[in-house]
């Protein structure tokens, strides 16, 4: 019986192809499989490294996720070496991944990670609020009720923390929160990092509403929120 392959979990830029590390770089070149979320996005980022690979591109997603990592992991038992990549960022936080490196793990397969980008901890470095202890939410559920008894429970946390969200999304969020929280509570919300449109909006959750109010955001945007700290109470619950 031969080796079996490793599998590499690799970080990509979220907006910045400079962000791209050394090893992701050769990574991309020497791998034979390269697994991601959608292949012309992969040749950008290849195309913005200008970097050339033989490897074979596999589209893994969250529709496809079940039904791909056994297929990945037979290639990686027959030697090949699998690349994942997600869009932008790390694999795995709030992106495809996590089926494969359970099945890889299970099948005793070599697996090794190049940590790179990740816009919940790059939003969280900017934020200016306690990055010591904090909650990692990832997107909030879609349906109402299911967000705001979650957003309830992260507002009651004395832990900082963080939310993914589209810019569409944002200011109901925003909205949601301020029936829960007092005004004063802290915000920071981070638009486009690392990219030509960056923007960094921080301050009272109040005056962030006010100060949006109007605007039309586009781009991808991390919200990082103040945890419960002594002095402050949460609204009551209305429903
Ligand atoms: N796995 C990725 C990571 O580690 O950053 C996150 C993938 S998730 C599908 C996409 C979300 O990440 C966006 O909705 C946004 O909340 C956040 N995001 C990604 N890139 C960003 C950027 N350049 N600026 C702000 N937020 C970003």
């Amino acid at each position: 019986m031969g080796m079996s392959g490793t599998l590499t979990i690799a970080a990509t830029p979220i907006g910045n192809a400079g962000d791209a590390s050394a090893r992701l770089r050769d990574a991309l070149v020497e791998a034979d499989v390269i697994a991601c979320e959608d292949t012309r996005k992969l040749q950008r980022l290849l195309n913005d490294l200008s970097l050339r690979t033989t490897a074979r591109f596999v589209v893994y997603h969250d529709v496809n996720e079940r039904k791909q990592a056994p297929k990945l992991v037979e290639s990686l038992v027959d030697g090949k070496s699998v690349l994942l990549i997600t869009d932008a960022g790390t694999p795995l936080i709030s992106d495809p991944g996590y089926e494969l490196i359970r099945n890889a793990i299970a099948a005793d397969v070599q697996v090794r990670v190049l940590p790179g980008p990740s816009a919940a901890l790059a939003a969280l470095t900017l934020s200016g609020l306690p990055p010591d202890r904090f909650v990692f939410e990832g997107f909030l559920p879609k349906k109402s009720g299911a967000r705001k008894t979650r957003l309830r429970d992260l507002a009651g946390d004395s832990r900082t923390f963080i939310v993914y969200e589209t810019s569409r999304n944002l200011p109901r969020t925003l909205q949601e929160l301020a029936e829960i929280v007092e005004p004063d509570r802290k915000v920071f919300i981070a638009r486009e990092l690392t990219k030509v449109h960056e923007e960094q909006i921080r301050g009272p959750l109040g005056q962030v509403i006010a100060s949006l109010d109007g605007r039309t955001l586009k781009g991808e945007v991390v919200l990082v929120v103040e945890g419960l700290t002594r002095a402050k109470r949460l609204r009551p619950n209305e429903t």
